[in-house]
């Protein structure tokens, strides 16, 4: 392809599957004499695209595996890769981010143009502790645990023997009784392994408490603050965020709780009563294959915007999208990009439902993301932190709303616009809840289990919908357990409520201006990661505040679009 930003160091027919190829490149890279900025630019250069390589060469086992889980060979191939491979990758990484760092040339690089980049490598060698790393190996392990776990989880239901997962539709049920049988199902599984849970999360809090210690930091908080390169934001300004959450969102949560228990003739609503339509409607069906699906996403990217729509349709060339559920494929849904050959591919498993229209269109906000990045010759800038990178996904399923009438008649579009707003009432406060958890949870160190499920309690409380827990007590106290970040990716989640605040700022600039809006959004988007995150933010017009203020704004739209909207 003649976009590649590619130098001449890499060779084009590089197999970067196997360790003894990359090997000699890499080692070539870390001999290899700086003598000015020049040439340690060159160094990034070609390091960047021979990272390139490598992570394409991953990415592309990843794909191979979770389109055909049933082929042994494709499940070994990546296996192979992330045993033998990912370590080297690793430790040479290190040693080439060391190099840069503390490089005397390191001055002699333009200030604006690596400002983001020295940032993140200074950071991530400061915080290297050779003795960190069997810890850390440690950590996946029980992570891995957690998972296993999870995964083995089944429930006796209807005659069959269901994964949990499998068990969600039946919390739409319209009749009660079933949608109450289900959740007990569902929770009185979890309860058997709430001892085990338990267990590895405290272990892992010991684990954490030490990483730090060794990094030299204060607690586990503040160390993870500077390892997810968090330098535009700190602890105050997530304490902002709960506080937006709880004075702004909660009551707009709480209201439509409440319309939801008027709407059914519930009183109190119990906690198996939030999934089901409250008008008893059959699941929305917005395409019945694949083909309708792509067809019909092209025509609302071509009228949302003539250039994403084109962006939109390079995607239906090649082998960019495998889409349809069928067997043998891994479940859920993403966006990964072919960092080398500069491809976006999209995988789902459509199965007709609502939710996959707004799977489609998210990761396609991803992949334009990708795209409008082409032309960044550093692989370290073509990708943004996920602060931003959920604001280009977010924010196409609200830039969609005008054209649902692609899949749906006007009350129908109507009802999944209603559904996308109270989901997000809905995550707000639940990413309040987890963060300010894992806030409190790494600066009490050696708490015990009772006062860790006191905390709990009182976060939802403070932030949980409006349900009667009477009689459930012990499965309210454990239902922190469910959400795998707090056990496999720590104080990972506020990012999503701070991209869904920059997303809903997009939305509102589009129902002043459209044509504004979305070249906001391409703009912004053609940075990657090349700024720091206020600028992003700033690129689109967007403020990077994340307290009551902001929400309040942000929340009145909200609830006047709701109050447009027919139940
Ligand atoms: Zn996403």
């Amino acid at each position: 392809m003649s976009n590649i930003p590619t130098t001449d160091f890499v060779p084009a027919d590089l197999d970067a599957n196997k360790w003894k190829n990359l090997d000699p490149l890499y080692r070539a890279l870390l001999e290899r004499d700086v003598h000015d900025g020049g040439e340690l630019e060159r160094l990034l250069l070609d390091r960047s695209d021979l990272d390139a390589a490598a992570a394409e060469a991953h990415t592309n086992l990843y794909i191979r595996m979770s389109c055909h889980t049933n082929d042994e060979d494709a499940k070994n191939g990546y296996l192979a890769f992330v045993e033998n491979v990912v370590p080297q990758l690793k430790q040479v990484g290190f040693e080439l981010d060391r190099r840069v760092v503390g490089s005397e040339h390191a001055t002699a690089l333009d200030g604006d143009r690596y400002e983001v980049m020295l940032r993140d490598l200074r950071t991530d060698v400061e915080l290297f502790r050779e003795d960190n790393i069997p810890l850390q190996t440690e950590e996946t392990k029980l992570d891995q645990q957690y998972d296993e776990i999870c995964g083995a989880m089944t429930v006796e239901f209807d005659g069959e023997e269901r994964t949990l997962p499998q068990m969600a539709k039946f919390l739409e049920e319209t009749d009660r009784a079933t949608r109450e049988k289900a959740w007990h199902g569902i929770w009185s599984r979890r309860a058997q392994d709430r001892e085990r849970f338990d267990e590895i999360f405290d272990t892992m809090l010991n684990l954490r408490a030490s990483i730090a210690r060794n990094a030299e930091f204060e607690n586990y908080r503040d160390y993870m603050f500077k390892r997810r390169h968090r330098f535009d934001y700190t602890p105050a300004d997530c304490e902002a965020f709960h506080r937006g959450a709880e004075q702004v969102c909660v009551p707009v949560l709480r209201q439509l709780n409440a319309t939801r228990a008027d709407a059914l003739g519930l009183d109190p609503l119990r906690p198996w009563d939030l999934a089901v339509d409250i008008r008893g409607r059959d699941p929305l069906r917005p395409f019945a294959d694949a083909d309708e699906l792509v067809e019909k996403s092209s025509r609302l990217f071509h009228r949302m915007d003539p250039s994403l729509g084109e962006l939109f349709d390079t995607l239906r060339t090649g082998d960019c999208l495998d889409l349809e559920s069928r067997k043998g494929k891994a479940p859920g849904g993403y966006q990964a990009h072919r960092d080398r050959t500069l491809r976006p591919f999209i995988f789902m498993n459509a199965a007709g439902l609502h939710r996959d229209l707004d799977t489609m269109v998210h990761e396609a906000g991803h992949a334009f993301h990708s795209i409008l990045c082409h032309g960044e010759p550093l692989l370290h800038y073509r990708h943004s932190p996920i602060e931003f990178a959920e604001v280009a996904s977010m924010t196409m399923e609200l830039f969609a709303f005008p054209f649902l009438d692609e899949f749906y008649d006007e009350a129908e579009a109507a009802r999944a616009r209603r559904k996308r707003l109270e989901d997000l009432a809905t995550l707000l406060p639940w990413v309040a809840t987890i963060d300010a958890f894992q806030h409190w949870l790494y600066t009490h160190p050696g708490h015990t289990r009772e006062q860790r499920t006191a905390q709990w309690i009182e976060l939802d409380e403070r932030f949980g919908p409006a349900v009667s827990w009477s009689g459930l007590e012990s499965f309210r106290e454990m239902s922190w357990q469910r959400q795998g970040h707090l056990f496999g990716v720590p104080f990972y989640y506020i990012e999503y409520g701070i991209a869904q605040l920059g997303a809903l700022q997009l939305w509102l600039q589009y129902r002043q201006d459209p044509v504004r809006a979305v070249a906001n959004y391409k703009k912004a988007l053609a940075l990657g990661g090349s700024r720091p995150l206020p600028e992003l933010f700033a690129a689109a017009e967007l403020d990077f505040s994340f307290g009551p203020e902001t929400m309040q704004r942000l929340m009145a739209e909200v609830q006047k679009e709701l109050d447009s909207l027919p139940l």
